[in-house]
């Protein structure tokens, strides 16, 4: 029998996304379960087992279809082995997750950081279609990333290559970072960095608008909608978050040459107000013919990003 059917399973803190998906892309079905956390995250495993072996069930999907399990964690992975380093949102240490599920389950089980998913769920089925060099980016709570190169994921000597969110942009006197260094670009094109800046820009502006939201409740769509209405504290903030993550990107592209740059997490949804300027930081700090090659996108598969690149995975593998 012909083994067309992917597993895949994205596990964040809160949640494990879990989809059925067929050798084409094609979505069967995609639901969640809570994300059990408790005693360091040790029945997780058994849950997605027990999830996906009801669905299989209830789809009258033979077990002999699939090809595997693809499964995304944030945090350090070895993927040649699905053994997890430490995963904090999780509670997972030294984790042996992969052997741990493909021994419940039966199948073979191949184990990624969740975003070198969601970089090649987009090359796969998104905006990095095609593209062999690429270069992915989540800005949401936190700032993710993932490189491929030469067609495939970089995953580095244990597991830490394409941690575009801890590149260090201000040297000495940046904030603090959850990795434990100050500086990092994550302390700043976050949704949590924009929300800090703001905060700051605030009180160093006369009359921004910004000041009629309560601090506890700013957002950063809050801050690029006031940016659009030219509020100078809120336009400052984008100005530089825009040119650092711009410098940044263009800093790595020094590197990889990237055909495609990717964009995606809740602070994308901000569109070209931060395409625009960011292209242009971009074209200021890259090389004239590095910057010929690339173009920009905003990422298309949204939370469905990280299965598709788990399917991915097995479908690489397989
Ligand atoms: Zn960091």
């Amino acid at each position: 029998m012909e083994k067309d059917i992917f597993l895949a399973a994205d596990i964040g803190g809160t949640t494990v996304k879990l989809a059925i998906i067929k050798a084409n892309g094609e979505i069967v079905k995609k639901w969640e379960i809570r994300t059990d956390r408790e005693n360091g995250g040790e029945r997780i495993p058994e849950d997605i087992h027990h999830a996906l072996e009801a669905s299989l069930e209830e789809l009258h999907i033979d077990k002999k279809q699939v090809a595997g399990i693809g499964a995304g964690a944030p945090g350090f992975v070895d993927p040649n082995s699905g053994f997890i380093h430490e995963a904090v949102n999780i509670g997972w240490k030294n984790y042996n997750f992969g052997a741990i599920l493909s021994e419940l389950t039966g199948f073979p089980v191949w184990v990624d950081n969740d975003a070198n998913l969601a970089a090649l769920g987009e090359k796969w089925l998104g905006a990095g279609e095609g593209a062999r060099e690429l270069i992915a980016i989540t800005l949401g709570t936190g700032v993710g990333g993932g490189i491929i190169a030469n067609g495939e994921i970089l995953n580095g000597v244990n597991g830490t290559a394409g941690e575009i969110g801890h590149i260090t942009v201000v040297p000495e006197g940046g904030a603090p970072c959850n990795c434990g260094k100050t500086g990092c670009l994550e302390t700043l094109a976050s949704a949590t960095g924009i929300v800090r800046l703001a905060k700051k820009s605030i009180e160093n502006t006369h009359g921004s608008i910004l000041r009629n939201i309560p601090s506890d409740q700013l957002t950063a769509k809050d801050v690029f909608e006031a940016a659009q209405q030219g509020d100078e504290a809120a336009g400052t903030v984008i100005e530089k978050v825009t040119d650092l993550l711009g410098m940044t990107i263009a800093n790595l592209a020094i590197a990889i040459n990237p055909e495609k740059i990717v964009i995606g997490g809740g602070v994308s949804q901000a569109g070209s107000q931060l395409l625009d300027p960011l292209k242009a930081a971009y074209k200021k700090y890259a090389l004239r013919r590095t910057y010929e090659a690339t173009s920009f996108g905003l990422a298309k598969l949204g939370n469905d990003a990280g299965v598709i690149g788990a399917a991915f995975l097995v479908k690489a593998n397989q």
